[in-house]
């Protein structure tokens, strides 16, 4: 069959008319015969079996009965119309209702002729109806091509009072079926298929629309999804090959001075495993004449900071400058001081320039950067501003990712005529199938180890009515000399009553710490940076006892004699800003806790929050939590929509087929970069289409 059969309009279609079409195009965004094969059902329903009225069971299964309707009438309500259709067997009566669409079905209704209704049924006063069936005459139901399952296709409220009933779409569906013959080009290589033994197309797209039988579907479906997730991946991994071939980056080809005397001189502690694994992928990919762009995951306190600062070690043995952006102030000032102590021992040039940097101090930087005798900056969005102007940028690193959006990065890339390698850092991991499918343009490194000697945080749940016993608790651990973090709830929303909140929460708090025993530090979103910046000084100089705070404290900080983290209304925080917040403490060598406190009134998805975070500490498995009960989009935002655009598969329930995919199309690259070998014609010509047809687009930004 010619290929571009299949991107024949709709129009064109055999019982597809102009307002059909248009409804299909509107509702369904099915403009081709193609996109119709490729709207899959959502579910299926095992139409196998026939009820008979009179044993009809009350529950809230859907059912299929063999009947005739005796009687039709229109009955009047408060609030509009409803059709009703008397429907009998020899059992008994049902009432067939419609509330929407009277005027089509009615003029299509038969009486006294032999239909199979199909749907749920209602219960009310001993009568039993059955809103909005699904019917189909007992003769036509003979002749359909027949399946053991039933498909159901995806439809909108629209389309089924406009007629284009489940029923409807399946038999256009036969008709694209009968008009292309099913004889569709097979789209992946015969290695392919033999080795995971595959469906071929055809058999796998006529079960997934007219299930033969439950093992078939499912192997349809299998061989579906492989196939989607093959393809994006396969394009991701091409887009990557590309611009490693394409985009020269400065080669550091040097191990130094700077990096060797900070490694066997002022290391503090012996690097763990992890953390000699990433840093050789940096190192490797920064010997390479191709642009570093590499995102490193690693959970909260599992030591990205330092492998950071060796890598900008790298760019500064090779002659060039390097920068740290971070998305707080507070962060990147916590960077800052953190790295300028090593920095004075290597006699290494570094600045913090963040938005509260005065002019005469950024009149220095820039005068600096551009002299090449600072080597490090470090800051906030403040270093993406023209006036920053490098001498010699190597290296730029971005510290939490999910802050900064793609374009940002980019910006990054023309401040001078190489792009510098990047370095993205993410205390947000997600599970690496699912990383390497959103973050496609991004090689990924993970720490997945914890520096040895870290105490476990112990996690409790504890509802506001507990919370005399749970101030006392935090007088003990206070009186041994710890401090102790309060966090409320921000969301942008309602920033004016989380405030309130906060305010209400920190007089309590103040009734019930009294002074001069007890020192409160307060910082939140309203208060000047200088402000901010003085009260979390004194709690990291342990002048003050508790922390009370708003999110802002979310990323970075590190207050190590802080072991007790109490989340205020934790119901409200998502499962990542949870883990994160808990990331602060647990930092010392004290037992750490973290006392999520709540309401009554909690919903499912925030019980299981809870109990996620009570049950377990490791940021993967959170995340993966997370995923399920949020879905991808919600978590990796708007920039990377791609992947949750599929058809057929879900990035995260298959993320086991995703693997398979993945390693298929990486193979097939690794052996056959140009699809050129007799076996990858299919896959050549399936890509062409893919891209020709911008089918493939939909998945990747
Ligand atoms: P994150 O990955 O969350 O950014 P940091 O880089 O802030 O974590 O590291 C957390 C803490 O662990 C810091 O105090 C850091 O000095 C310490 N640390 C990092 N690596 C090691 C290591 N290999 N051994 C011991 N402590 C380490
Ligand atoms: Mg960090």
């Amino acid at each position: 069959m010619n290929p571009n059969f299949l991107q024949t309009p709709i129009d064109y279609l055999k019982g597809v008319g102009p307002n059909r079409a248009d409804l299909l195009k509107k509702e369904l965004g099915i403009h081709t015969f193609q996109d119709l094969l490729n709207l899959y059902p959502n579910r299926y329903l095992d139409r196998t079996q026939y009820y008979k009225i009179g044993q009809l069971q009350q529950t809230n299964a859907e059912v299929q009965i063999l009947g005739k309707i005796t009687h039709i009438k229109t009955v009047e309500q408060k609030r509009g119309k409803r059709l009703v259709a008397t429907f009998r067997d020899e059992t008994g009566i049902l009432e067939l209702v419609w509330f929407r669409g009277h005027k089509w079905i009615r003029e299509n209704l038969k009486l006294n002729t032999p239909y199979v209704v199909f749907g749920k049924t209602n219960w009310y006063n001993g009568s039993i109806s059955m809103p909005h069936p699904e019917m189909e005459l007992l003769a036509d139901h003979e002749k359909s091509l027949r399946s053991a399952m039933q498909p159901v296709y995806p439809s909108t409220e629209k389309l089924g009072s406009s007629g284009i009933t489940n029923k409807v779409i399946n038999t256009l569906m036969q008709q694209v079926f009968t008009e292309t013959k099913n004889t569709f080009a097979e789209s992946l290589s015969q290695p392919i298929l033999q080795a995971l033994k595959l469906l071929p197309k055809n058999k796998a797209l006529f079960n997934i629309h007219f299930p033969q039988s439950a093992e078939l579907l499912a192997r349809a479906q299998y061989r579906l999804k492989f196939e989607e997730l093959f393809y994006i991946q396969l394009q991701l991994l091409r887009k990557n090959m590309l611009h490693k071939a394409k985009i020269k980056g400065y080669p550091f080809n040097v191990v130094g001075n700077f990096f060797t005397t900070f490694f066997e001189e002022h290391l503090p502690f012996s690097l763990t495993n992890a953390q000699k694994r990433v840093l050789k992928e940096i190192r490797a990919d920064l010997g390479s004449n191709a642009q570093m762009n590499r995102l490193l995951q690693g959970d909260v306190g599992s030591g990205k900071t330092i492998v950071a600062f060796m890598a900008m070690l790298l760019a500064l043995d090779n002659g060039f400058q390097a920068c740290l952006m971070a998305p707080t102030e507070i962060l990147s000032a916590q960077h800052y001081n953190g790295l300028l102590e090593y920095c004075d021992k290597l006699n290494i040039g570094i600045a913090l320039l963040t938005g509260s940097s005065t002019a005469s101090q950024r009149k220095e930087i820039h005068a600096q950067l551009n002299s090449g005798q600072l080597h490090i900056l470090i800051g906030t969005h403040a270093l993406l501003e023209d006036k920053v102007q490098f001498k010699n940028l190597g290296l730029a690193i971005i510290d939490e990712q999910h802050r900064f959006g793609v374009a940002q990065r980019s910006k990054l890339w023309h401040k001078n005529e190489f792009p510098p390698h990047i370095l993205v850092m993410t205390a947000t991991p997600i599970p690496r199938t699912l990383a390497m499918s959103v973050y496609g343009d991004l090689d990924i490194s993970v720490i997945d180890e914890l520096p040895p000697g870290r105490k476990e945080i112990t996690t409790v749940h504890r509802y506001d009515a507990n919370r005399l016993k749970v101030f006392r608790f935090l007088r003990d651990e206070i009186e041994k000399g710890r401090q102790v973090y309060i966090v409320y709830p921000l969301i942008q929303e309602s920033e004016a009553l989380d405030y309130k909140d906060l305010m209400d929460g920190y007089e309590s708090i103040v009734r019930d710490f009294p002074q001069p025993t007890y020192q409160i530090s307060i910082v939140h979103g309203q208060m000047k940076p200088a402000d901010k910046d003085y009260e979390m000084d004194r709690f990291v100089r342990g002048e003050t006892h508790i922390m009370v705070a708003t999110t802002v404290i979310e990323v970075g900080v590190n207050v190590p004699n802080a072991s007790v983290m109490v989340i205020e209304s934790a119901e409200r925080f998502g499962l990542s800003q949870l883990h994160q917040l808990r990331g602060r403490v647990g930092r010392g060598a004290e037992q750490s806790y973290c006392i999520l406190m709540t309401s009554h009134k909690l919903s499912a998805d925030a019980k299981t929050r809870l109990e996620t975070m009570v049950r377990t500490s490791d940021g993967f498995e959170i995340s993966e939590v997370d995923l399920k009960l949020r879905g991808p989009g919600d978590i990796m935002g708007t920039q990377q929509s791609g992947v949750l655009n599929l058809r057929i598969a879900d990035i995260i329930k298959d993320s086991a087929i995703l693997k398979i995919a993945r390693s298929y199309a990486l193979q097939t690259l690794q052996a056959d970069a140009g699809l050129a070998s007799p076996e990858n014609q299919p896959i050549k010509n399936t890509f062409a289409q893919l891209v020709k047809f911008k089918n493939i687009w939909n998945y990747i930004s």
